[in-house]
């Protein structure tokens, strides 16, 4: 504890992880060897760095770089980076473990890491915007490469940001080196269902989960955490599979509307207008309403998707929802529940997914727009998507495979964390001490 002294949430991400272990080096003592697990926890790097720019009133602005490339025993580091007050070494770290053992799951030749700042997007003209993401990617580039390292989006980093950071990257080292960033715009090698794809995996992972059950999705009440690219898509693919999406939020409040969200209006209010959730009430009217601040786990429903950021589902919301005859719960987000709430929906039999499977697709489909720029190539929606369904049945099926291998049926936590580390473990070993 002493070396990451302050680090929060990279404690309660690691605990977790080893906690589930002890099952596995019980069976192959030869994973606590060699101090492999002194070493996974441990990043191979961390980079911070000063960001300065100069915002619209001419004032020179600082901010905090990092990019934490924490694994590459599978392939270049891969992990996205995040635009958010709040971000600190600590929760990049968290992030770049996690990420590690998801990336893993996904079965593609991707290592771990994430990056950021502590830079707030909010209320930032769009030249403000390109301004920071230059800076950035000024000091970022000698550290990235497309065999090096890949990094995409996360919260407040979008297509938008992709697009300046890649160009800047272009000017800097004078190469069209598409496979260097995920994420990117259509016309300049981007991938199809990119933007979808976290959401619409999450909501793959949901129904398999509850087919393995003998139920489904069609007819129940679902309820989102956030309204940002997780949670819109996760809506729209909850929607197509029969499921009534009846709230949804952002950091200020929430939104409840019984008809069923209106996919279309957050998506103009989110996406084009870069607005707040709580205008969806005042363009809807109707039975909707707007409830500011507040915990959107107070709505009743079956199935919860948090997907907006770490911590954001407590032990007294998990009871809210336990209460309310809740049935499955899948973290669109990373580690959006607490070690708390994740014990409450276990003791009551609540199916949970947790975030390094559910939401496993955005990573794995940013493999894929890897494979399309290093052929040259551009898939149709329909095969992008086709891709990333399979890949989330492996993962989903690895899961519930792995938990009943080590004695505990039914538990996704156990399952994702013994399945990943496994092919990270495996790998660290055959490279011997590094
Ligand atoms: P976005 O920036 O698109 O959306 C984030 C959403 O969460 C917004 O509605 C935002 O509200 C809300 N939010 C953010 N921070 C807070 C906070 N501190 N308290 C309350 N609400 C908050 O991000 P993404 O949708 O891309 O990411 C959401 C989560 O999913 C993150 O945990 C991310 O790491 C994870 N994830 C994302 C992937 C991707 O492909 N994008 C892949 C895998 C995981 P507001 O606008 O008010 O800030």
């Amino acid at each position: 504890l002493h070396r990451n002294a302050g680090e929060s949430e990279f404690h309660q991400a690691a605990c977790e992880v080893l906690e589930s272990l002890s099952r596995v080096i019980a069976v192959n003592p030869h994973y606590s060897e060699e101090a492999l697990i002194e070493r996974i926890c441990e990043p191979e790097r961390q980079i911070i760095f000063r960001v300065p720019w100069i915002d619209d009133n001419n004032q020179v602005q600082i901010n905090r770089g990092f990019r934490v490339q924490f694994n590459s025993a599978l392939g270049p580091y891969k992990g996205g980076i995040r635009f958010h007050p709040s971000v600190n070494v600590g929760i990049i770290k968290f992030l770049g473990f996690e990420q590690t053992f998801k990336n893993a799951l996904t079965g593609m030749p991707i290592g771990g890491g994430k990056g950021g700042s502590d830079f707030d997007p909010k209320g930032r003209s769009d030249r403000e915007i390109m301004r920071f993401c230059q800076s950035f990617m000024i000091e970022l580039h000698r550290h990235i490469g497309e065999y090096v390292d890949v990094p995409a989006g996360d919260i407040g980093v979008g297509a938008r940001e992709i697009g300046y950071m890649f160009g800047m990257y272009k000017r800097l080292n004078n190469r069209f080196e598409a496979g260097v960033l995920t994420g990117k715009g259509m016309s300049y090698g981007g991938s199809r269902a990119r933007k979808e794809a976290t959401g619409y995996g999450t909501a793959f992972f949901v129904r398999s989960m509850m087919e393995r059950q003998g139920t489904g999705i069609d007819g129940r009440r679902c309820v989102v955490s956030g309204s940002g690219n997780v949670a819109i898509y996760a809506m729209e693919k909850i929607q197509s599979f029969g499921g009534k999406i009846i709230a949804c939020s952002d950091s200020a409040g929430y939104i409840v509307d019984e008809a069923g969200i209106d996919l279309d209006l957050v998506k103009r209010i989110k996406e084009a207008e870069r607005g707040r959730i709580s205008h969806y009430v005042e363009v809807k009217g109707g039975d909707s309403h707007y409830v500011a601040g507040g915990s959107v786990w107070d709505v009743p429903c079956d199935i919860a998707l948090p997907c907006a950021t770490q911590n954001e589902l407590g032990g007294d919301d998990a009871k809210t929802l336990i209460k309310n005859g809740v049935v499955a719960v899948a973290e669109g987000a990373n580690m959006p529940c607490t070690p708390e709430a994740i014990h409450h929906f276990r003791a009551a039999g609540v199916m949970f997914a947790p975030g390094k499977a559910a939401n496993a697709g955005g990573v794995a489909t940013s493999a894929l727009e890897m494979q399309q720029n290093a052929s040259r190539d551009s898939w149709t929606f329909a095969k992008t998507e086709s891709r990333l369904e399979e890949i989330m049945a492996g993962i989903h099926d690895a899961c519930h495979e792995t938990a009943e291998e080590y004695g505990a049926p039914g538990d996704y936590v156990l399952g994702a964390n013994i399945a990943g580390f496994v092919r990270v473990a495996d790998g660290m070993l055959a490279m011997g001490v590094i």
